[in-house]
Protein backbone atom coordinates (compact mmCIF):
# COMPACT_ATOMS: atom_id res chain seq x y z
CA UNK A 1 0.00 0.00 0.00
CA UNK A 2 1.62 3.51 -0.22
CA UNK A 3 1.85 4.45 3.46
CA UNK A 4 1.32 7.75 2.90
CA UNK A 5 2.48 9.28 6.69
CA UNK A 6 0.71 11.79 9.33
CA UNK A 7 1.67 14.67 6.80
CA UNK A 8 0.14 12.64 3.64
CA UNK A 9 3.66 12.43 2.51
CA UNK A 10 4.93 9.33 0.42
CA UNK A 11 8.21 8.03 0.13
CA UNK A 12 9.26 5.83 -2.45
CA UNK A 13 10.94 2.94 -1.72
CA UNK A 14 13.89 2.47 -4.08
CA UNK A 15 16.94 3.15 -1.36
CA UNK A 16 16.78 2.10 2.28
CA UNK A 17 19.35 4.66 3.19
CA UNK A 18 17.53 7.85 1.14
CA UNK A 19 14.60 9.10 -0.07
CA UNK A 20 12.31 11.66 -1.91
CA UNK A 21 8.52 12.23 -0.37
CA UNK A 22 5.72 13.76 -2.06
CA UNK A 23 2.34 15.33 -0.54
CA UNK A 24 -0.32 12.64 -1.81
CA UNK A 25 -2.69 15.56 -3.25
CA UNK A 26 -5.25 12.76 -4.25
CA UNK A 27 -4.68 8.72 -4.72
CA UNK A 28 -5.96 8.14 -8.30
CA UNK A 29 -5.07 3.98 -8.48
CA UNK A 30 -3.76 1.58 -6.47
CA UNK A 31 -3.24 -2.26 -7.08
CA UNK A 32 -1.38 -5.10 -7.29
CA UNK A 33 -1.37 -6.46 -10.78
CA UNK A 34 0.79 -10.24 -11.47
CA UNK A 35 4.01 -8.54 -11.45
CA UNK A 36 3.87 -5.43 -9.43
CA UNK A 37 2.40 -3.21 -6.96
CA UNK A 38 1.12 -0.10 -9.11
CA UNK A 39 0.47 3.09 -7.63
CA UNK A 40 -0.91 6.95 -9.60
CA UNK A 41 -1.31 9.74 -7.89
CA UNK A 42 -1.59 13.29 -7.94
CA UNK A 43 1.05 16.13 -6.31
CA UNK A 44 1.02 20.06 -7.32
CA UNK A 45 4.75 20.27 -7.48
CA UNK A 46 4.82 17.22 -10.21
CA UNK A 47 1.44 16.79 -11.77
CA UNK A 48 0.37 12.74 -12.20
CA UNK A 49 2.88 10.45 -10.46
CA UNK A 50 2.87 6.52 -11.37
CA UNK A 51 4.90 4.45 -8.91
CA UNK A 52 5.40 0.51 -9.51
CA UNK A 53 6.77 -1.68 -6.36
CA UNK A 54 7.04 1.92 -4.61
CA UNK A 55 9.55 3.37 -7.16
CA UNK A 56 8.83 6.44 -9.27
CA UNK A 57 8.62 5.69 -12.72
CA UNK A 58 7.48 8.60 -14.98
CA UNK A 59 5.68 12.23 -13.61
CA UNK A 60 3.48 14.51 -15.88
CA UNK A 61 6.23 17.05 -15.11
CA UNK A 62 9.64 15.65 -15.85
CA UNK A 63 9.03 12.92 -17.99
CA UNK A 64 9.99 15.12 -21.18
CA UNK A 65 13.34 15.04 -20.58
CA UNK A 66 13.87 11.22 -20.74
CA UNK A 67 11.35 10.25 -23.35
CA UNK A 68 13.10 12.84 -25.50
CA UNK A 69 16.62 11.85 -24.84
CA UNK A 70 16.10 8.08 -25.00
CA UNK A 71 14.57 8.08 -28.24
CA UNK A 72 15.62 10.83 -30.25
CA UNK A 73 20.06 10.53 -29.74
CA UNK A 74 20.04 6.57 -31.21
CA UNK A 75 16.89 7.38 -33.65
CA UNK A 76 18.72 10.45 -34.94
CA UNK A 77 21.83 9.37 -34.40
CA UNK A 78 20.79 6.53 -36.60
CA UNK A 79 19.79 8.30 -39.40
CA UNK A 80 17.26 6.11 -41.47
CA UNK A 81 15.40 3.56 -38.39
CA UNK A 82 12.44 2.05 -40.08
CA UNK A 83 11.84 -0.92 -36.95
CA UNK A 84 11.96 0.06 -33.52
CA UNK A 85 12.01 -2.19 -30.83
CA UNK A 86 10.60 -0.52 -27.50
CA UNK A 87 10.77 -2.81 -24.10
CA UNK A 88 8.80 -2.27 -21.32
CA UNK A 89 7.78 1.36 -21.38
CA UNK A 90 3.90 0.81 -20.73
CA UNK A 91 3.18 4.58 -19.43
CA UNK A 92 3.80 5.34 -23.75
CA UNK A 93 6.43 7.96 -23.31
CA UNK A 94 8.82 6.52 -25.30
CA UNK A 95 6.17 5.28 -27.65
CA UNK A 96 5.19 8.60 -28.06
CA UNK A 97 8.33 10.24 -29.35
CA UNK A 98 8.64 7.27 -31.40
CA UNK A 99 5.66 7.91 -33.52
CA UNK A 100 7.07 11.49 -34.00
CA UNK A 101 9.85 10.17 -36.72
CA UNK A 102 8.09 9.91 -40.08
CA UNK A 103 10.77 7.70 -41.41
CA UNK A 104 10.03 4.78 -39.02
CA UNK A 105 7.35 2.70 -40.23
CA UNK A 106 6.85 -0.26 -37.88
CA UNK A 107 7.21 0.07 -33.95
CA UNK A 108 7.11 -3.32 -31.74
CA UNK A 109 6.75 -2.88 -27.80
CA UNK A 110 6.95 -5.45 -25.66
CA UNK A 111 5.22 -4.78 -22.16
CA UNK A 112 5.09 -7.34 -19.77
CA UNK A 113 2.11 -5.81 -17.38
CA UNK A 114 -1.11 -4.77 -19.54
CA UNK A 115 -1.99 -2.58 -16.39
CA UNK A 116 0.38 -0.57 -17.04
CA UNK A 117 -0.58 0.04 -20.37
CA UNK A 118 -4.12 -0.18 -19.31
CA UNK A 119 -3.77 2.47 -16.42
CA UNK A 120 -1.64 5.14 -18.45
CA UNK A 121 -3.92 5.30 -21.13
CA UNK A 122 -6.31 6.52 -18.70
CA UNK A 123 -4.80 8.06 -15.78
CA UNK A 124 -1.53 9.56 -17.81
CA UNK A 125 -3.17 10.07 -21.37
CA UNK A 126 -0.79 12.78 -22.40
CA UNK A 127 2.28 10.27 -22.21
CA UNK A 128 1.07 8.26 -25.05
CA UNK A 129 -1.16 10.98 -26.44
CA UNK A 130 -2.76 8.77 -28.97
CA UNK A 131 0.25 6.53 -30.07
CA UNK A 132 -0.95 3.08 -29.39
CA UNK A 133 -3.52 3.71 -31.79
CA UNK A 134 -1.13 4.69 -34.48
CA UNK A 135 -0.95 1.78 -37.04
CA UNK A 136 2.85 1.53 -36.89
CA UNK A 137 2.70 0.28 -33.20
CA UNK A 138 2.46 -3.00 -32.88
CA UNK A 139 1.75 -4.20 -29.02
CA UNK A 140 3.10 -7.78 -27.34
CA UNK A 141 1.87 -8.53 -23.68
CA UNK A 142 4.87 -10.48 -22.27
CA UNK A 143 8.36 -10.45 -21.30
CA UNK A 144 11.25 -8.24 -23.53
CA UNK A 145 13.89 -10.84 -22.36
CA UNK A 146 11.96 -13.60 -23.89
CA UNK A 147 11.42 -11.74 -27.16
CA UNK A 148 14.55 -10.41 -28.04
CA UNK A 149 15.93 -14.44 -27.69
CA UNK A 150 13.21 -15.99 -30.06
CA UNK A 151 11.61 -13.05 -31.97
CA UNK A 152 12.73 -13.54 -36.08
CA UNK A 153 12.13 -9.74 -36.13
CA UNK A 154 15.06 -7.23 -36.68
CA UNK A 155 15.59 -4.06 -35.83
CA UNK A 156 17.11 -0.99 -36.47
CA UNK A 157 16.60 0.64 -33.01
CA UNK A 158 15.52 -1.43 -29.64
CA UNK A 159 14.65 1.12 -26.91
CA UNK A 160 14.57 -0.19 -23.56
CA UNK A 161 12.83 1.64 -20.93
CA UNK A 162 12.64 -0.74 -18.39
CA UNK A 163 11.95 -0.50 -14.54
CA UNK A 164 15.26 -0.78 -12.22
CA UNK A 165 16.89 -4.17 -11.57
CA UNK A 166 14.34 -5.93 -9.26
CA UNK A 167 11.13 -7.73 -10.35
CA UNK A 168 10.63 -8.01 -13.61
CA UNK A 169 12.66 -5.45 -14.54
CA UNK A 170 15.95 -7.53 -13.34
CA UNK A 171 16.51 -9.71 -16.38
CA UNK A 172 16.82 -6.75 -18.56
CA UNK A 173 19.95 -5.72 -17.27
CA UNK A 174 21.18 -9.48 -18.17
CA UNK A 175 24.31 -10.34 -20.18
CA UNK A 176 21.84 -12.54 -21.78
CA UNK A 177 19.23 -9.83 -22.78
CA UNK A 178 21.51 -7.64 -24.20
CA UNK A 179 22.72 -10.54 -26.13
CA UNK A 180 19.19 -10.99 -27.57
CA UNK A 181 19.21 -7.80 -28.14
CA UNK A 182 22.81 -7.82 -30.29
CA UNK A 183 21.05 -10.68 -32.44
CA UNK A 184 18.12 -8.82 -32.41
CA UNK A 185 19.40 -5.44 -34.47
CA UNK A 186 20.07 -5.07 -38.12
CA UNK A 187 23.44 -4.26 -39.41
CA UNK A 188 24.29 -0.93 -38.30
CA UNK A 189 21.27 -1.00 -35.63
CA UNK A 190 21.67 0.47 -32.47
CA UNK A 191 20.53 -0.35 -28.55
CA UNK A 192 19.84 1.70 -25.91
CA UNK A 193 18.56 1.18 -22.23
CA UNK A 194 17.62 2.69 -18.79
CA UNK A 195 20.70 2.52 -16.60
CA UNK A 196 19.75 3.93 -13.97
CA UNK A 197 21.68 7.00 -11.46
CA UNK A 198 24.90 5.78 -11.72
CA UNK A 199 25.74 8.27 -8.43
CA UNK A 200 23.40 5.63 -6.28
CA UNK A 201 23.30 2.80 -8.23
CA UNK A 202 26.93 2.52 -9.23
CA UNK A 203 27.14 -1.27 -9.58
CA UNK A 204 24.18 -0.81 -12.43
CA UNK A 205 26.93 1.46 -14.82
CA UNK A 206 30.01 -1.34 -14.06
CA UNK A 207 27.96 -4.19 -14.84
CA UNK A 208 26.16 -2.82 -17.65
CA UNK A 209 29.71 -1.78 -19.24
CA UNK A 210 31.46 -4.76 -18.39
CA UNK A 211 28.60 -6.75 -19.84
CA UNK A 212 28.30 -4.34 -23.13
CA UNK A 213 31.49 -4.66 -24.03
CA UNK A 214 31.56 -8.32 -24.30
CA UNK A 215 28.95 -8.52 -26.45
CA UNK A 216 29.24 -4.97 -28.88
CA UNK A 217 31.90 -3.17 -30.92
CA UNK A 218 31.57 -0.07 -29.34
CA UNK A 219 29.67 0.85 -26.41
CA UNK A 220 29.23 3.73 -24.04
CA UNK A 221 26.73 6.11 -21.65
CA UNK A 222 25.30 9.61 -21.81
CA UNK A 223 23.19 11.23 -19.35
CA UNK A 224 20.63 13.56 -18.68
CA UNK A 225 19.45 15.38 -15.40
CA UNK A 226 15.91 14.24 -14.69
CA UNK A 227 14.67 15.65 -11.63
CA UNK A 228 12.36 12.89 -10.16
CA UNK A 229 15.21 10.30 -10.81
CA UNK A 230 16.94 11.65 -7.27
CA UNK A 231 20.52 11.36 -7.20
CA UNK A 232 21.93 13.29 -9.66
CA UNK A 233 22.98 12.45 -13.89
CA UNK A 234 20.40 9.00 -15.24
CA UNK A 235 22.40 7.36 -17.35
CA UNK A 236 21.20 5.88 -20.63
CA UNK A 237 23.69 2.92 -21.47
CA UNK A 238 24.47 2.81 -25.31
CA UNK A 239 25.73 -0.12 -27.64
CA UNK A 240 26.10 -0.91 -31.55
CA UNK A 241 28.52 -2.49 -33.71
CA UNK A 242 29.15 0.33 -35.79
CA UNK A 243 31.81 2.71 -33.44
CA UNK A 244 31.64 5.30 -36.08
CA UNK A 245 27.60 5.73 -35.36
CA UNK A 246 28.27 7.55 -32.16
CA UNK A 247 31.09 9.68 -33.74
CA UNK A 248 28.36 11.48 -35.97
CA UNK A 249 29.14 14.82 -36.83
CA UNK A 250 26.96 17.74 -35.11
CA UNK A 251 26.59 19.39 -38.37
CA UNK A 252 25.05 16.31 -39.34
CA UNK A 253 22.63 15.92 -36.47
CA UNK A 254 21.39 19.07 -36.71
CA UNK A 255 20.88 18.42 -40.80
CA UNK A 256 18.39 15.47 -39.36
CA UNK A 257 16.94 16.80 -36.38
CA UNK A 258 15.57 19.95 -38.65
CA UNK A 259 14.75 17.64 -41.42
CA UNK A 260 12.44 15.75 -39.46
CA UNK A 261 10.51 19.11 -37.73
CA UNK A 262 9.90 17.72 -34.09
CA UNK A 263 9.05 19.96 -31.69
CA UNK A 264 11.08 19.51 -27.84
CA UNK A 265 11.29 20.86 -24.72
CA UNK A 266 14.48 19.11 -23.65
CA UNK A 267 16.39 17.38 -26.52
CA UNK A 268 18.85 19.26 -29.12
CA UNK A 269 21.24 18.41 -31.32
CA UNK A 270 24.25 19.87 -29.22
CA UNK A 271 23.28 18.87 -26.25
CA UNK A 272 22.68 15.12 -27.70
CA UNK A 273 26.48 14.85 -28.60
CA UNK A 274 27.51 16.70 -25.35
CA UNK A 275 25.19 14.19 -23.10
CA UNK A 276 28.16 11.72 -23.77
CA UNK A 277 30.85 13.79 -22.14
CA UNK A 278 30.69 11.80 -18.39
CA UNK A 279 32.34 13.29 -15.37
CA UNK A 280 35.27 11.96 -14.27
CA UNK A 281 33.96 10.30 -10.70
CA UNK A 282 32.25 8.12 -14.10
CA UNK A 283 35.06 7.65 -16.15
CA UNK A 284 36.96 6.15 -13.53
CA UNK A 285 34.29 3.81 -12.57
CA UNK A 286 34.07 2.62 -16.14
CA UNK A 287 38.29 2.03 -16.01
N1 LIG B 1 11.13 5.56 -17.16
C1 LIG B 1 11.03 4.56 -16.11
C2 LIG B 1 12.34 4.41 -15.40
O1 LIG B 1 13.34 4.91 -15.91
O2 LIG B 1 12.33 3.74 -14.35
C3 LIG B 1 10.50 3.27 -16.66
C4 LIG B 1 9.14 3.48 -17.22
S1 LIG B 1 8.17 2.15 -17.73
C5 LIG B 1 6.81 2.36 -16.64
C6 LIG B 1 8.96 0.67 -17.15
C7 LIG B 1 8.17 -0.52 -17.68
O3 LIG B 1 8.97 -1.71 -17.75
C8 LIG B 1 6.96 -0.90 -16.82
O4 LIG B 1 5.79 -0.69 -17.59
C9 LIG B 1 7.16 -2.40 -16.50
O5 LIG B 1 5.95 -3.12 -16.47
C10 LIG B 1 8.05 -2.80 -17.66
N2 LIG B 1 8.83 -4.03 -17.47
C11 LIG B 1 9.50 -4.43 -16.36
N3 LIG B 1 10.10 -5.63 -16.57
C12 LIG B 1 9.81 -6.00 -17.86
C13 LIG B 1 10.14 -7.14 -18.68
N4 LIG B 1 10.92 -8.12 -18.20
N5 LIG B 1 9.67 -7.18 -19.94
C14 LIG B 1 8.90 -6.16 -20.44
N6 LIG B 1 8.53 -5.07 -19.72
C15 LIG B 1 8.99 -4.99 -18.44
Amino acid sequence: MSHPDSRNLWTETLYSTYGQSFRIDEILFEDKSEHQHLLIFRNEQFGRVMALDGIVQTTERDEFIYHEMLTHVPLITHGDAQRVLIIGGGDGGILREVCKHRNVTHITQVEIDRAVIDLARQYLPDHSNGAYDDARANIIIGDGFDFVQTTDERFDVIISDSTDPLGPGEVLFSKDFYAGCQRSLKPGGILVTQNGVPFMQTDELSNTAARLSRLFKDWSFYGAAVPTYIGGLMTFAWASDNPALRQTELSTLKQRWLARGITSRYYTPELHQASFALPQYLLDLLK
